[in-house]
C-alpha cells in the first residue's frame, strides 16, 4: 500500500459540512472563515515511547491524538471545527490503520470536527494533529486573565490518568476491573469541549491539565502577572475508582503532580459561583472549587493542619542534555 492508497482508504471521507470548500485531495484545504469570530489554532504531537507505550491500541491512539488537541481548543473556549493529521508510520498494517481511523473519527464526529488534510510519511511512529476552532471576537479564554481573589475550579476528577500510568508501569499481572476503569482515563481522555465554550462569559483564565494540576496552575498564575494560588487539599476531586485503590493521602500528590487528565482548570470571580454551579448541573460534570488566586506568588497547599506550604515538586516537562 502506498501513501495515496492509505489516505484514500482510511482518511478520505466525504465532507459533511459546508465550512470546507476543498478538503483532502488537493495541495491544500480551502476553508470558509467566519467574519465575526477569531480562529484559534492548536497542535500537539504524540511520540511512541514518550507519550504512549508501544502496545497501545490503535483505536485509543486515534482517539487520544485528537482528544489532546480538542482539549487545548476547549481551554481556549473555542468550538472545534477542523483538523489536520500528520502520520509518521514505520509500517502500514491495514487492520491497525483502520482501528486508528475509527478511534479518530468517532471522536471527531461527536464534536463535528472535519479532517481536512494532513501528511503521511515513513519513519518512527508519531502523530501530530493541528486543529482549528472558533470563538466570538475577543472572547478566547487565556491563561493570563486571573485576578487576585478569583476562585479556582477543576472539572471532573484529577489524578486518575497518572494513577493509570502507575498501574500500567507496574509489574505485569492481571488488572482488576477497578484498575482498568482508572486506566481508561489515561487511554480515552474526554475533551471538555462544551465546558470550555460555556465558560466564555464567566472565566477570567483557563488551562487544560496536561502536565499536572500544580504545574499547569503555575502557568496561569505566572501568566497572570505573578500571582499565586492557594489549593485546599481536601477539596481536590478524586474519583471513586481511584479511592478504591489508594487512600486519599496517597492520591493527593498524584492529583497535584500527575499529568494527562485533560480536565479544565479555570478561574472565576467569586460573584459567579452560582453560575458555575448551574453550569456543572447543566453539563452533568462535577465542577469543583479547589482554592483561590492570591497575591503571594507560587502554588500553596493547605492540608489537614491548616498551614500553608509551598508546593515544590513540579509536573511533567521534556528535558534535553545541554
Ligand atoms: P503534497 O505531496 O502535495 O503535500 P500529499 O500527497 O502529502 O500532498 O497529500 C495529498 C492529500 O492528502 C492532501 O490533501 C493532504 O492534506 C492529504 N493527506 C495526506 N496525509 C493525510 C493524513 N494522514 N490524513 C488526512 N489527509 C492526509
Ligand atoms: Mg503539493
Amino acid at each position: 500500500m502506498d501513501e495515496f492508497q492509505l489516505i484514500d482508504r482510511f482518511f478520505s471521507r466525504p465532507t459533511l459540512f459546508d465550512n470546507v470548500k476543498i478538503g483532502i485531495g488537493d495541495d491544500g484545504a480551502v476553508l470558509k472563515t467566519r467574519s465575526d469570530q477569531d480562529l484559534v489554532v492548536v497542535t500537539d504531537t504524540l511520540v511512541e515511547g514518550v507519550h504512549f507505550f508501544s502496545d497501545i491500541s490503535p483505536a485509543d491512539l486515534g482517539h487520544k491524538t485528537l482528544a489532546v488537541n480538542l482539549s487545548d481548543l476547549a481551554a481556549m473556549g473555542a468550538e472545534p471545527d477542523w483538523a489536520l493529521l500528520n502520520l509518521v508510520l514505520p509500517a502500514a498494517d491495514s487492520k491497525w490503520l483502520e482501528e486508528l481511523s475509527i478511534g479518530f473519527f468517532s471522536l471527531a464526529d461527536r464534536y463535528n470536527v472535519t479532517l481536512v488534510g494532513g501528511d503521511t510519511s515513513y519513519g518512527p511512529l508519531n502523530l501530530t494533529v493541528t486543529a482549528g476552532g472558533w470563538v466570538p471576537q475577543g472572547q478566547a479564554l487565556c491563561r493570563s486573565g486571573a485576578r487576585n481573589g478569583d476562585l479556582i475550579y477543576v472539572s471532573g476528577t484529577v489524578g486518575d490518568a497518572a494513577l493509570g500510568l502507575q498501574l500500567l508501569s507496574g509489574p505485569d499481572g492481571r488488572l482488576s476491573d477497578g484498575e482498568n476503569r482508572v486506566i481508561e482515563r489515561l487511554r480515552r481522555p474526554e475533551p471538555r469541549t462544551l465546558l470550555g465554550k460555556a465558560l466564555r462569559p464567566w472565566a477570567t483564565a483557563a488551562i487544560d491539565l496536561s502536565d499536572g494540576l500544580a504545574a499547569d496552575l503555575a502557568h496561569v498564575v505566572v501568566a497572570s502577572g505573578g500571582l499565586g494560588a492557594v489549593i485546599k487539599e481536601d477539596c481536590l476531586p478524586l474519583s471513586a475508582e481511584a479511592l478504591e485503590l489508594r487512600t486519599r493521602k496517597q492520591l493527593i500528590p498524584i492529583a497535584l503532580g500527575g499529568g494527562d487528565d485533560y480536565e479544565l482548570c479555570f478561574c472565576v470571580p467569586p460573584e459567579y459561583r452560582g453560575e458555575i454551579d448551574r453550569l456543572g448541573n447543566e453539563l452533568r460534570l462535577p465542577l469543583t472549587m479547589i482554592g483561590k488566586i492570591d497575591s503571594t506568588p507560587g502554588i500553596w497547599l493547605v492540608g489537614e493542619s491548616g498551614v500553608r506550604e509551598e508546593y515544590r515538586s513540579g509536573g511533567h516537562r521534556h528535558y534535553w542534555a545541554d
